[in-house]
């Protein structure tokens, strides 16, 4: 007699598929607008049977459909989560003005905490509250949410990007490590005259998905590595295989370095850390970097050159719009406008320098100029490519 074996990955597409008609044919999804001013849309969305709550900001579509990713996180309360999803929202609005990829600016944010409570149930249920947006809402992977989980949203929207398989531009993450890359060698051509990175030394705080890649770039590069992880094993790792020198995470902006490269958290640079930084340009990946506006004028008056985090982080959003475009996705289009970031930032620089303000606020100028004036604005709308089994 033939034993039937057990195949646990078709059991649990087989769990999804039916939760995906179950989801469609009784919705328990609520969706409640919240007015805030200076945002077009901001949605709660809540559906107890999934144990889903969630907060979806559209800040601005001015210049195309609003995109951003979906973070998932524990946060203490819902003002928390509010506050952190407009923040973001906005920060889209200005990363997608500036990268001119005819995007406005949104994000989402699901409370919840994403080892113990991200179900597929909860993800479908989001994914069809993106679906009832219409499109002016598209999603992709954040913090506490990964490529696979949007394939699982993707079951119940076609508005998500960013997808692992053939038909998407699946990882950001590389293209950002490369943005950034491009922003530290901009960065030193503004204060050395030479973007080499032959014997520059280089902190970098946060070794993850783009730190990781950042770092293999600048050691073949010729730098001299500083790094840090909370996790320590990973950063003693890679000092290792890098050579470079391990630091412990309170002390990476304490470093004496050309470069001080903030790759993991946001709001690193604050009251605290601007006084004891002894880099003389800050370029890096993380999103939020300063804790308040004001801190640029801070850092612009200790004469330290600073990269805006939404644009030299753009290299993320670069690749995952050339995916929507009517031809398909092309890496190579990709790497040529994320390769352009050094230019972006070289211009924002000048700009900087000429009307005697922080480069914060001359990026910050740009994209409401960009805005005002629909430069970028999408023409052709979003094409997905993607078919609901992949
Ligand atoms: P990740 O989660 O893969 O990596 C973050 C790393 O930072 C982890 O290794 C973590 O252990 C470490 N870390 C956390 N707190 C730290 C601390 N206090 N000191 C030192 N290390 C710490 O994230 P990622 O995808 O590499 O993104 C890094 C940053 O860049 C984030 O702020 C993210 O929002 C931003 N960003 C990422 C992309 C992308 O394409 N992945 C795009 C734009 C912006």
């Amino acid at each position: 007699m033939v034993q039937l074996l057990e195949n646990p990955a078709q059991d649990s597409k087989n769990k999804l598929e039916r939760l995906v008609q179950e989801g469609q044919k009784n919705s328990s999804i609520q969706m409640e607008s919240i007015s805030v001013k200076g945002y077009e849309q901001v949605i709660k969305v809540s559906d107890k049977k999934a144990g889903l709550t969630a907060i979806i900001a559209i800040h601005d579509t001015t210049l195309g459909p609003a995109l951003g990713g979906i973070r998932i996180h524990p946060y203490a309360n819902f003002n928390d989560a509010l506050e952190d999803v407009l923040r973001l929202a906005k920060g889209m609005t200005h990363k997608s003005a500036v990268a001119g990829v005819g995007l406005g600016g949104g994000k989402s944010v699901i409370i919840a905490d994403p080892k113990k409570q991200k179900t597929p149930e909860l993800l479908l249920s989001f994914g069809a509250a993106v679906e009832a947006l219409g499109g002016i809402y598209i999603c992709a992977e954040d913090v506490g949410c990964t490529t696979e989980d949007v394939k699982i949203v993707r079951k119940s929207t076609k508005y998500v990007v960013g997808l692992p398989h053939d038909k998407s531009s699946g990882d950001p993450g590389p293209f950002t490590a490369w943005g950034t890359y491009r922003g530290i060698q901009a960065t030193l051509k503004k204060l050395y005259g030479s973007e080499s990175l032959e014997g520059r030394s280089i902190a970098i705080q946060g070794l993850g998905n783009v730190g990781a890649q950042l770092t293999e770039f600048l050691f073949w590069a010729g730098a001299e590595l500083y790094l840090s992880d909370i996790d320590m094993e990973k950063a003693e790792r890679m000092a290792l295989k890098f050579g470079a020198k391990v630091v412990p995470a309170n002390q990476i902006a304490k470093i004496e370095c050309d470069i001080f490269s903030p790759c993991a958290l946001g709001a690193i640079l604050n009251d605290t850390t601007i006084p004891a930084l002894r880099c003389r340009g800050i370029a890096g990946s993380a999103n939020n970097q300063l804790h308040r506006d004001h801190h640029a004028d801070l850092i612009r008056e200790r004469g330290i050159v600073y990269a805006p985090d939404f644009v030299i982080n753009a290299g993320g959003i670069l690749n995952v719009t050339a995916e929507i475009e009517d031809a398909g996705y092309s890496p190579k289009l990709s790497r040529q406008k994320v390769h352009e970031i050094y230019d972006t930032l070289l211009a924002i620089y000048e700009i900087a320098e000429k009307n005697r303000e922080s480069t914060h606020n001359a990026a910050l100028a740009l994209a409401e100029y960009r805005i005002k004036y629909n430069i970028g604005k999408r023409v052709i709308p979003p094409t997905f490519h993607h078919t609901i089994e992949n």
